[in-house]
């Protein structure tokens, strides 16, 4: 039958190094490992201001949040929230509340108001842990976002009002006591039913909006980090990772959950600056770099390289956008030492990587095969039929990484699952004889700027709203170095034929953040081209911008 053939071409990832067990949150065995570590090792380190948490000093913070949380009856299924900038005291919050069963939705610290109501309405956290730096946005927010009880700043020994410190939190709820961490009970449950994390990803489609994964979701995530072929386990002193893709997004998040759940030395950067990570790279030896290829394109292009001693990187890991063969093959010309450039593939929809390329491949272009616990089907968009190799399709998947849904979203959840329960990435690509796998484009709307996201929805409705514009479709375009440029196509209301680029350009800076700013400009056009039933042809205006260059 026609199924069967569809079964043979649906490709698996190998053999895991550990089987699954269903019956263990996240949570129970991060705070497991976390007891069996020396407590004067260093756990998190900042980079800038050399300030240092230990494991022991780092698991009695988490013990005494998470006791003091449930004091207030923030318990399983609870959603709190982090908007903060990476610094050493991030990983408490999210480490209680994974201890508890709350869920954490963390949100982008450079997010205006506006963007911060509408995902704070999805997820209506009811405890905001925040650092100094944003609480007073937050604190502008809860006058009107009726369902948050609190914030709790994370960084700093001073609360304004409205506000608290973690200290003081933790010590009014306990009254003064600590929890003991061999006396804390960590949430025990059926990990596939518990939330851990609301991550914001726009999808295929749409808005914004909140990927729920589980705690099996995430547990599944730490097997592979541990699994030697994605990993190489250094001996003698532990490893040290750096922390500077920010903690909000899965792949940040992920980074530093592993680090400190494998008893590695997370060294954290609240901000990419250039000569602090290289400097960084220099003298904690770092040996693992995990980037997002912004950065990898800084160390292809940067004539600073070669100031810093970066003869310890032996491998990095590249993922959130495409990774060119020939950023690639500068690197290793310039990093004398480099082994390995692996990419890996994957979306916050599906946890984190979902093909990867293991310790030691070589496959430049490629981002490697299926990795453990999932399988892969490559579907024609037409006919849904799965297709063998070298043929373009949208790459499905099936597997415990799949995350639960978006969180209270029915219909989109809906629509990203194929019938027979695939999810659909919205990503274009092929494997080769050897099942390899090549991104080749995207067919959902979705435009990464610098590895963050931006929806075209998102800004189409915001243009729509200036009293100039008429109709509007915006796409991405292509650049080197951030990779996309949100572009928008723009028709001029009538009587309005004065309205200039640089107005809309400005317009749109005041309402969003940076990596939404219609750096790739606008394009002023008679019609938006549109299907019957009214759906913007982006692909007829992605063929428009060849050969276009944005005015400076
Ligand atoms: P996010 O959920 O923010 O991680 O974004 C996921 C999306 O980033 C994917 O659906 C892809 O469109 C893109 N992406 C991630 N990794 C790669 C890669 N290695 N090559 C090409 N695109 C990628």
């Amino acid at each position: 039958s026609i199924g069967q053939v569809d079964d043979d071409l649906v490709i698996c990832g190998p053999t895991p190094a550990e089987p699954l067990l269903e019956i263990k949150t996240a949570g129970k065995e991060i705070f497991e490992k976390l007891l069996t570590y020396n407590t004067a090792k260093d756990a998190i380190i900042d980079a800038f201001t050399e300030e240092k948490l230990s494991y022991g000093a780092l698991l009695q913070k988490i013990c005494d949040l998470a006791e003091a949380l449930r004091f207030h009856g923030y318990t399983t299924g609870t959603v709190v929230s982090i908007c903060s900038e990476n610094n050493i005291n991030f990983f408490i919050p999210v480490l209680a509340s994974l201890f508890i069963g709350c869920i954490m939705a963390p949100v982008n610290h450079n997010y205006v108001q506006n963007e911060l109501i509408h995902l704070f309405n999805i997820s209506k956290p009811k405890v905001v842990f925040c650092s100094k730096n944003v609480s007073l946005k937050i604190l502008d927010l809860k006058a009107t976002l009726s369902y948050i009880s609190r914030i709790i700043i994370i960084d700093s020994d001073e609360s304004a009002p409205g506000t608290e410190t973690l200290d003081e939190f933790v010590t009014s709820s306990l009254r003064g006591r600590h929890i003991s961490p061999y006396h804390f009970q960590p949430l025990e449950g059926d990990p596939a039913k518990l939330g851990a994390f609301i991550f914001c990803s726009s999808g295929t489609t749409g808005f914004p909006k909140g990927v729920l994964l589980s705690q099996k979701n995430m547990y599944v995530r730490l097997l592979q980090s541990r699994d030697p072929r994605y990993y190489v386990k250094t001996t003698g002193e532990n490893k040290s990772i750096l922390g500077l893709l920010p903690f909000f997004h899965a792949f940040g998040m992920c980074i530093g959950l592993e680090a400190i759940t494998r008893g590695d030395k997370l060294i954290v950067l609240k901000r990419f600056d250039e000569d602090m990570f290289l400097k960084c790279i220099q003298d904690y030896k770092i040996s693992e770099l995990l980037l997002a290829p912004p950065i990898a394109v800084f160390l292809e292009k940067s004539s600073k390289v070669l100031q810093y001693d970066l003869s310890s990187v032996k491998e990095i890991v590249c993922g959130a956008a495409p990774l060119s063969r020939e950023t690639e093959q500068a690197i290793r010309k310039k990093l004398k030492n480099i082994q390995t450039i692996r990419q890996g593939y994957g979306l916050t929809e599906a946890t984190l990587a979902i093909t990867l390329l293991a310790q030691g491949e070589q496959r430049p272009g490629s981002c490697g095969r299926v990795i453990t616990f999932m399988s892969c089907k490559v579907r024609d968009p037409e006919t849904g039929k799965a297709l063998g190799p070298n043929t373009v399709g949208e790459l499905c998947f099936k597997g415990p990484m799949v995350m639960a849904g978006y969180y209270n979203d029915e219909k989109a959840t809906k629509e990203t699952f194929t019938p027979d329960g695939w999810l659909r990435t919205g990503d274009l690509g092929y494997y080769d004889k050897e099942k390899y796998f090549y991104i080749v484009d995207r067919m959902k709307e979705l435009i990464k700027y610098k590895g963050f996201q931006v929806a075209p929805a998102e800004l189409e409705a915001l243009l729509l709203n200036h009293p100039k514009v008429r109709d509007v479709g915006v796409v991405g375009l292509p650049d080197d170095i951030a990779g996309e440029l949100p572009v928008a196509f723009v028709v001029k209301k009538e009587g309005h034929e004065d309205v200039t680029e640089a107005e809309l350009q400005n317009y749109v800076a005041s309402m969003v953040s940076s990596p939404k700013h219609l750096r790739g400009g606008v394009i002023f056009v008679s019609e938006i081209p549109k299907n019957p039933s009214g759906k913007i042809l982006r692909r007829v205006l992605k063929d428009r911008l060849k050969g276009y260059r944005p005015t400076k």
